[in-house]
């Protein structure tokens, strides 16, 4: 894969984020499954709908460009999934473990701002405004799922969050 171009770096861009989504796909079930706050769990189905939405659309992108949006691993999110994974084989104090797996399900979250936002902001300078339109639809999803899981970690004016929950744990 040759960089000589922003058209270039537009595809590569895309295709590593549609492998994230692909892992991401793969991943939230078992975090779901993981979690044992019932808005937890739900927020983690709840974006795997989203994830599978997302995916699409970048299906459809490339399907624009006569081409397929496969071939690329992103190396990153196989990293940021491991860690995922191995909060999920982790003992402990369930409260706890849900801090933990909202910690890494926002290392995600962060990832996907940060990538989708690089494809917009190109997808926008070569003229793609439809692009660069359904990518920031993909980004303002993958803020709330930051914000939403901000709100289960921190609490609201109504209920703890899972933060100060997790403080009753003893070791
Ligand atoms: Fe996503
Ligand atoms: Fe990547
Ligand atoms: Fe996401």
């Amino acid at each position: 894969m040759k960089l000589n171009s922003m058209e270039m770096l537009y595809a590569d861009k895309l295709k590593d984020l549609y492998s994230a989504e692909q892992q991401i796909i793969e991943a939230l079930p078992k975090m779901a499954e993981a979690a044992a706050a019932k808005e937890l769990k739900q927020g983690f189905q709840k974006h795997l709908k989203q994830s599978q939405a997302q995916a699409k659309r970048i299906e459809k992108i490339f399907k624009g460009l006569g081409e397929k949006p496969d071939g690329k691993t992103c190396e990153a999110m196989k990293g940021l999934i491991k860690e995922g994974q191995e909060i999920i084989k982790m003992k402990g104090d369930p409260v706890v473990k849900d801090a933990a797996l909202i910690g890494a399900a926002q290392a995600i979250e962060h990832y996907e701002i940060a990538g989708y936002g690089t494809a917009r902001s190109i997808a926008a300078q070569l003229g793609f405004g439809d692009v660069a339109d359904i990518l920031q639809e993909t980004l303002d999803e993958e803020w709330e799922m930051n914000e939403q899981l901000n709100r289960l970690a921190l609490g609201d004016a109504s209920t703890a969050g899972i933060n100060e929950e997790a403080m009753m744990a003893e070791a």
